[in-house]
């Protein structure tokens, strides 16, 4: 179906900014509510460009059904609200993005929905978690910031023995480098904001599946209000035009640079999966040998050695998201894990040195040249800061 409804089709998406639709008369109105008509009566039900970005992202996901929404937490706050009910009770990686995991600890237990979190790389853990009944198991393909895999098809197998729904958040593979539903996940989540919009101009966020939900959800979005606004659809349809060519030569770029980091002095460990001491490397196969455009690595000196880094490479902004073009670094202590207990960052490894890079689709040299700098600043402060989070 045309989603903007006309007699010839434009070569690229018109913005529809129209909050509202006119209707001819009831006849007209009653066979749009009946679905006898295609169209539009209200934006936060519908709009043109959200379902087209919709249809392109079920394409890319092999999905019967994608709601756009207007963040990615909103795209997981519509999932949990959707599935889940008082009493019931979700299972949750214990490695998840820092505000996915404080929307786990403090909002979803208000609805009197329990949540249980697990090591979801440790298949026995995960078995014992789902002995008791669970509506939803909820992991990253590639965490946050820790760049563990997850083994989406051991999963998804448990899941179907006990009748829970698998969600997972896809945002740090993209459709590119992997399709959970494809994998034998129930739900797909992403969020658009990141490496799918691709230059750091708009909040979106998408869940897809498949079956015969997808109305009910879109009903249940326009409800909650978390719908997405036509610009920031129209917008991420040409973010999409190129998300191939960005995720491969980024993804390309991040190993390159994972490798160069790891014979870097200074440079105390290095994640990304496709190093080959990596613990995931053997499950990774599933990205297709594009191990994402992610990684994290530790500087030597703690918080100390991570400022003069960011003073001495301004080509690497710092900016708490990702999936920009250039290359952005984040500090997931003091940004993305700010929230997270104490004991969880510690077990997570989430030191005061750790630095995360969004790698971008620049030529590696330069990248590496930025970093250089960068390193050469936190080599030269004096060693001695404690590595924990607040040193
Ligand atoms: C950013 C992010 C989210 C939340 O998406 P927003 O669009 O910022 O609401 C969820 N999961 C992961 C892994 C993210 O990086």
């Amino acid at each position: 179906m045309d989603p903007y409804q006309s007699a010839s089709t434009p070569l690229v998406p018109p913005l529809m900014t129209a909050a509202v639709y006119r209707i001819a008369d009831l006849d007209a109105v009653d066979a749009l509510y009946e679905g006898k008509a295609t169209g539009y009566i209200y934006a936060r039900d519908a709009h043109p460009n959200a379902r087209h970005l919709a249809g392109e992202l079920s394409k890319l996901h092999s999905a019967d059904w994608t709601c756009v929404t207007a963040s990615g937490m909103a795209a997981l706050s519509l999932a949990f609200v959707a599935y889940c009910s008082p009493g019931d009770r979700i299972v949750a990686s214990d490695r998840l993005y820092g505000r996915t995991n404080k929307l786990l600890r403090e909002e979803i237990p208000r609805l009197g929905v329990f949540v249980d979190f697990v090591d979801t790389n440790d298949l026995p853990a995960v078995a014992k978690a789902l002995e008791t009944p669970a509506k939803m198991l909820v992991a990253e393909t590639i965490s946050n910031p820790t760049m563990r895999v997850a083994p989406i098809r051991e999963l998804a197998a448990r899941c179907k023995a006990t009748g829970t729904k698998l969600l997972v958040d896809n945002t740090f593979a993209t459709p590119i480098l992997c399709r959970p539903l494809e994998l034998g996940a129930d739900i797909a989540m992403e969020s658009l904001t990141k490496q799918i919009g691709g230059h750091s101009d708009v909040t979106l966020g998408s869940i897809s599946g498949k079956g015969d939900d997808g109305n009910r959800l879109a009903s249940l979005m326009s409800t909650w209000g978390w719908s997405a606004n036509p610009f920031d659809c129209w917008m991420t349809l040409r973010g999409l035009e190129t998300l191939e060519l960005r995720a491969k030569a980024s993804s390309e770029n991040a190993g390159q640079v994972a490798a160069w980091l790891a014979e870097q002095p200074g440079v105390l460990r290095v994640l990304h999966p496709s190093l080959p001491h990596h613990p995931d490397r053997a499950i990774s196969v599933y990205l297709n040998e594009a191990f994402g455009h992610m990684l994290a690595f530790e500087v030597v000196n703690g918080r100390a050695g991570v400022n003069a880094f960011m003073r001495a490479a301004p080509g690497i902004p710092f900016c708490p998201s990702l999936g920009h073009t250039g290359t952005t670094c984040s500090h997931p202590c003091t940004t993305s894990h700010r929230f997270e207990p104490e004991a969880s960052r510690a077990a997570q490894g989430i030191t005061s040195g750790l630095i995360r890079l969004s790698v971008g689709i620049a030529s590696v040299e330069r990248i590496q040249a930025e970093l250089a700098k960068g390193l050469t600043a936190a080599n030269r402060l004096l060693p001695g800061n404690p590595p924990a989070c607040s040193g």
